[in-house]
């Protein structure tokens, strides 16, 4: 009897059962579409499905069977990844044009020909209205998986065309767990922190994890906490300079500088479970922050967390930022 599991992705049980179920009854649908956060792994389960498609063991995916070895090699004749490409970083009309060609022609090894899509939202209009017209009409053999931010990014039309789900990030606990599985050697307490600083967010922690400048990234966020609070607004000024330039520091530094608020608002209400710093570092930023300015502080990191991912300019971006939280705590 065929069994279809995805064990090995973690969190997110009944979206992996759904899919498991649907597989094993050969009733997945031709289009899905996983929604969900950079970093939740949308695009290791994409391939973790298109894997199982092709899988010629009783237990899929197998791992170990010929055509599992191609898949995971990105060798494998009927699975094909359309990355977004050229400076503008877009799925163009071409590409997608390319994709129908080589859909209609019928799977050369497997039962299933999968195309797999991630950032699908990098498809402007013209794209995504030429993958509809494979999306009406999709071959009895293919199944199209889709990866967003957001459902949002997509046409009504292609959304009506598509089964969409949900990818949340696993617990703190779980991440952690994941991490120190995938990088055995690397020190626990750094593992605990970037899965707190994350949400349990496993491909955000790992990228801070593994950043040779993990020191730097902290120490960095709680200096900018602490001239975001003094009266000499110079400091601010210096380090917001740094951000400006450097996209991939205010990329870690904004989720880390939210946590650091949390912790100071935990230390002023007497919650004590502090993941980003010494009680005593804590202290001297919550001796100048209320709490509704910490919240509202939160709340600009957030926005600039999300103007970010929508590719907003960063010096502007960074402009922006610590107007508004001077604005913010001197209030
Ligand atoms: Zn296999």
């Amino acid at each position: 009897m065929v069994s279809v599991s995805f064990e090995g992705f973690t969190g997110n049980t009944h979206v992996r059962q759904t899919l498991a179920a649907a597989l094993r009854d050969g009733r997945l649908p031709h289009a899905i579409l996983l929604e969900g956060d950079e970093g939740t792994g949308r695009k290791t389960l994409a391939l973790l499905l298109a894997q199982a498609l092709v899988c010629t063991a009783a237990q899929k995916p197998c791992g170990v069977c010929t055509p599992c070895k191609k898949a995971a090699a990105g060798i494998h004749p009927d699975i094909t990844v359309v990355e977004a490409q050229g400076k503008a970083g877009m799925i163009t009309v071409d590409a997608v044009r390319a994709v129908r060609e080589w859909f209609y022609v019928r799977p050369n090894e497997a039962g299933y020909k999968v195309c797999i899509l991630p950032d699908a939202g990098r498809m402007n209009t013209h794209a995504q209205n030429a993958l509809l017209k494979i999306l009406e009409e999709p071959p009895s053999y293919g199944v199209f998986v889709l990866t967003v931010l957001s459902a949002s990014e997509l046409l009504e039309t292609v959304l009506s065309r598509v089964s969409p789900f949900t990818l949340l990030p696993p617990s703190r606990a779980d991440c952690a767990a994941v991490l120190q599985k995938r990088l055995p050697k690397a020190d626990p307490a750094r593992i605990a922190y970037a899965a707190g600083v994350f949400d349990g967010n496993i491909g955000k922690a790992l990228r801070l994890v593994q950043d040779e400048d993990f020191g730097r990234q902290i120490a960095y966020s709680l200096d900018f906490c602490r001239a975001m609070v003094s009266p000499n607004e110079y400091d601010l000024l210096v380090l917001t300079g740094k951000i400006e330039k450097d996209r991939e520091l205010m990329k870690l530094f904004l989720p880390i500088a939210v946590n650091i608020l949390r912790d100071v608002i935990s230390h002023k209400t007497g919650a004590g479970v502090y993941i980003t710093a010494q009680e005593a570092q804590l202290a001297e930023i919550a001796e100048h922050l209320r709490v509704d300015q910490a919240l509202e502080a939160i709340d600009i990191f957030g926005r600039a967390q999300a103007a970010l991912q929508s590719n907003a300019n960063g010096p502007l971006l960074a402009t922006w930022l610590c107007a508004s939280l001077k604005r913010a705590v001197c209030s």
